[in-house]
């Protein structure tokens, strides 16, 4: 039942309300007991601020559990990510880790670093998606030689450069084969009632 519509967003009360919609079901996780831990490594505060968020979102935004992040600690940065995800709900966290190369040393499950020197993700990404709780890490400006020996696999997505936020949302759409892109997203403050022209946000109140 829809309760007002106002600046373009319509208002519902309740959760039952959403589910009238179909698409939306709280409870629904397309990628069931997967767990993907993205580790971003070497941010800097002043030049990575809007990359480094970017993979917060993709990784988020596609099914990602979790971005772990290195380098320089910056607290905007996880908050920047704490806000979407109070807005636009779903379960997603974000850390920062200071020894990254510990952390991928103790890491338990498989470790896939993406990189334009390592093997072609399009013959590999069937091995990998037998696999259930992945490290993803992608760089920054230099990776440290250590993280191509720790990685169970190196991917490439192509052989040319290009950007880690590329990367990580093509190995996660290869990875979930497109499932991700219907993932529904708990708790969430706003939803999109997706619309032909124009921005439709419904604005989800609970009593
Ligand atoms: N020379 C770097 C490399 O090893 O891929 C490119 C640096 S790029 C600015 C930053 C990050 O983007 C890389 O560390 C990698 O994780 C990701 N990346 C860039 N191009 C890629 C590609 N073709 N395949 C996989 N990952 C890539």
């Amino acid at each position: 039942m829809y309760i007002e519509k106002k600046y373009g967003c319509i208002l519902f009360s309740e959760w039952s309300s959403i589910k009238a919609f179909g698409a939306l079901d709280p409870g629904s996780n397309p990628g069931g007991a997967i767990m993907i831990e993205v580790l971003r490594l070497g941010h800097r505060r002043l030049r990575d601020h809007r990359i480094s968020t970017h993979c917060g979102l993709v990784a988020r935004a596609f099914d990602a559990s979790k971005i772990i992040y290195s380098g320089e600690h910056d607290s905007s940065l996880l908050d920047s990510i704490n806000n979407v995800h109070k807005k636009w709900g779903g379960s997603f966290s974000s850390r920062y880790v200071e020894k990254d190369i510990n952390f991928i040393e103790n890491y338990r499950g498989v470790k896939v670093h993406l990189t334009m020197y390592g093997l072609p993700i399009q013959k590999h990404i069937k091995n990998i998606r037998k696999h259930k709780k992945i490290l993803l890490i992608v760089g920054g400006e230099k990776v440290p030689g250590e993280v191509y020996k720790l990685a169970d696999y190196n991917i490439a997505v192509g052989h040319q450069p290009h950007s880690e936020v590329a990367a990580l949302a093509i190995f996660l759409h290869e990875y979930f084969q497109g499932k991700e892109l219907s993932k529904t997203f708990p708790k969430a403050r706003l939803k999109i009632l997706p619309h032909e022209r124009g921005k439709n946000v419904m604005e989800v109140t609970t009593k």
